[in-house]
């Protein structure tokens, strides 16, 4: 059973006699809640770098001037605000998904410049998680490109795809291997998959991956500076998108990840 909310009034209706209204009002109040949810949890996660950095400003105030520490707890304040600079801009990148009418068939993106700047940058992230001279510590395999635009924003479509294969190589451990590819599995999607041989994800979890905030290992994605919006990011991008993000997993096996687009969407080579 779900229960309802009705709002009631009493009108006057002529004649002495009155008429009553009622309303559903539970998708309004819903929206309430996870607008107080929000609020809050955004809260939390501004306050927990901002604890951490007044609690390093105040070790500094007590350090005599000059003090070999100095540059160690400067370096630890940088990160956490480094980490409140990525989560303000994500929280943007958000808030303007929302609030702005989606892309249309807007402007033709040629997917294989950009699906290599993602396989580029991620292979730098990858580089990050290493010793600094190891270079990256995933193997990338991109899956040729087909000579296909799709219509709409450069700018969101990269901003999906590397959500994922940024998050592929933060959660796959150091020698693992992440696949990107696009396909047409049949006559009406065209898919961009990324594969990784990471930890993989319990079933429960799956549809609650793209909720804001949700991480399931919220320790890991602090480590590796996750902001825990990443894969709503992605959800709101596609979903403008006419398409579909779609999650297959099991712990132990790795996940794919997939932005499932509609045929339609394809335009001939600029
Ligand atoms: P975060 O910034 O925490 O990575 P996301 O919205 O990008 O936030 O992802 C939500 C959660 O989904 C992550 O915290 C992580 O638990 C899980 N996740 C995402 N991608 C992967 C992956 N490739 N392998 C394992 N877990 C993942």
């Amino acid at each position: 059973t779900q229960s309802i909310k009705l709002s009631v009034q009493l009108h006057p209706y002529g004649d002495g006699q009155q008429l009553l209204l009622t309303r559903d009002i539970t998708s309004v109040l819903q929206a309430e809640v996870m607008r107080r949810d929000f609020v809050a949890n955004v809260s939390h996660e501004i306050r927990t770098p901002l604890t951490v950095l007044s609690g390093f400003v105040e070790t500094l105030q007590n350090l005599p001037l000059g003090h070999d520490e100095q540059q160690h707890y400067l370096a630890l304040m940088a990160v956490q605000a480094s980490r409140m600079q990525t989560l303000v801009s994500d929280l943007l990148i958000l808030s303007q998904l929302e609030g702005s009418p989606p892309p249309g068939k807007g402007e033709p993106v040629a997917l294989a410049p950009l699906t290599q700047q993602v396989h580029d940058d991620a292979l730098a992230l990858s580089a990050l998680q290493g010793s600094e001279s190891s270079g990256p510590v995933h193997t990338l395999v991109m899956a040729p490109v087909p000579e296909w635009c799709l219509a709409g924003s450069r700018h969101e479509l990269l901003s999906a795809m590397s959500n994922l294969v940024n998050n592929a190589v933060r959660y796959t451990p150091a020698g693992g291997t992440i696949r990107m590819a696009w396909s047409q599995p049949d006559d009406e999607h065209v898919v961009f998959s990324v594969q990784d041989t990471g930890p993989g994800i319990a079933a429960e979890h799956l549809p609650r991956l793209s909720e804001r905030f949700y991480r399931v290992d919220r320790s890991r994605s602090r480590e590796t500076g996750g902001t825990g919006l990443g894969l709503a990011i992605t959800k709101h991008v596609v979903q403008r998108h006419g398409g579909q993000l779609r999650i297959e997993s099991e712990p132990g096996r790795g996940s794919t990840f997939m932005l499932s687009f509609p045929v339609s969407r394809l335009l001939p080579a600029a």
